[in-house]
């Protein structure tokens, strides 16, 4: 069968399961594209399936890998529309970069973007909260040990239809000896490597009974930089209070979406370092009512206290100013609220 042939097989036999958590189901078509010589191949669509890859290439051996995360929505309307898709290629490309990997060019990567979710459009779950979550990333395929960055890589596509992602009002436990990233290394960049070295720290944590991990910078252990695949957010004096970006935080899409949307809507919002005991003393006092992260797939996780080890810390709300904000935030990716920031990009 052509690939064509083989796609439209796919998508014939694909139906859209009840159950959908996050990441459980997979979209019956994957995008994928080459790098040899220098230069990228076109893309194509596949059906979605496990790939070849030589047990010596460097994604594999040297964590040679960035990747992205995004949603395609299509509540309430007929063609979808994704959420600020440039802000993901522009960080992408920055990720690449800090690798020194090849940037994928504007066109292959909406390319890759489009053709999943046209392809997918009618498995986009339509109640809100659901979405199609679309995941590219670029990887090294050499094979080889010299430490250098590959000559062949492959840029794909893969999607899940997914659930709201609900977590409830989970805690967050503080990693006080683990380091998940340190300032001028990979920290800022979307890849492996930061979720090698948070994999203990997160394991840890849930089995303590809680969400995730709480991480602290690498030098004094004492900074707050963010939970293993999210940004935080602190509400103290009523304002909003998020640690200031350096190059061992991700710049989180959302994170930014809030801070803007926050400001638009009348909070006062700071960007600045964040002492972990400065916060817990503000917990006990009351002074910060409360916490929260955010990232794309839960968009707000409302978190109901920090444990330090055996001690928990309990802000005296959860999830007062966090739905607000996930309210106001959803309902523009949702197109059910104007969107004042030209965030929506409509997939015809
Ligand atoms: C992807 C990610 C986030 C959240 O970024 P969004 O663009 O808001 O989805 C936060 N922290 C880490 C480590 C991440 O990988």
């Amino acid at each position: 069968m052509s690939h064509t042939a083989e796609v439209a097989a796919a998508i014939k036999r694909f139906a859209l399961p009840d159950k959908l958590g996050f990441g459980a189901v997979n979209a019956p078509v994957m995008f994928s594209a080459e790098w040899r010589e220098q230069q990228w191949g076109p893309g194509q669509l596949l059906p979605y399936g496990p790939i070849e890859i030589l047990p010596g290439a460097r994604a594999l051996q040297y964590g040679e890998l960035v990747f992205e995360g995004l949603k395609a929505y299509r509540i309430g309307q007929s063609q979808p529309n994704l959420f600020r898709p440039d802000a993901n290629f522009r960080r992408m490309q920055q990720s690449a970069q800090r690798l020194s990997m090849p940037a994928v060019p504007e066109e292959l990567f909406f390319a890759g973007l489009e053709t999943v979710t046209r392809a997918c459009a009618e498995f986009i779950p339509a109640n809100s909260g659901q979405s199609l979550y679309l995941r590219p990333f670029v990887f090294g395929t050499e094979s080889g040990y010299l430490l250098r960055n590959s000559t062949t890589f492959r840029f794909m596509v893969i999607a899940n239809p997914v659930e709201a992602y609900a977590s409830g009002t989970p805690t967050v436990a503080i990693e006080r000896k683990d380091v998940r990233a340190a300032v001028g290394g990979v920290g800022a960049a979307k890849t492996s490597a930061n979720y090698a070295a948070s994999l203990r720290g997160s394991t840890a944590a849930v089995a303590g009974g809680h969400a995730v991990a709480l991480w602290l910078d690498a030098a004094w252990h004492r900074y707050i930089q963010e939970l293993s695949g999210m940004n935080f957010f602190a509400v103290i004096d009523g304002e909003l209070h998020t640690p200031e970006l350096d190059t061992a935080i991700l710049p989180g899409v959302t994170r930014d979406s809030l801070i803007r949307l926050a400001r638009h809507l009348g909070l006062t919002v700071h960007e600045r370092q964040m002492d972990i005991d400065e916060l817990l003393t503000q917990i006990s006092t009351g002074q910060c009512s409360e916490i929260f992260a955010c990232g794309t797939a839960a968009i707000i996780m409302p978190i109901s206290a920090l444990a330090d080890s055996d001690n928990l810390y309990k802000p005296k709300q959860t999830n007062v100013v966090a739905a607000r904000l996930r309210e106001a935030l959803l309902a523009i990716q949702e197109r059910r609220a104007p969107d004042p920031f030209n965030w929506i990009r409509i997939i015809s």
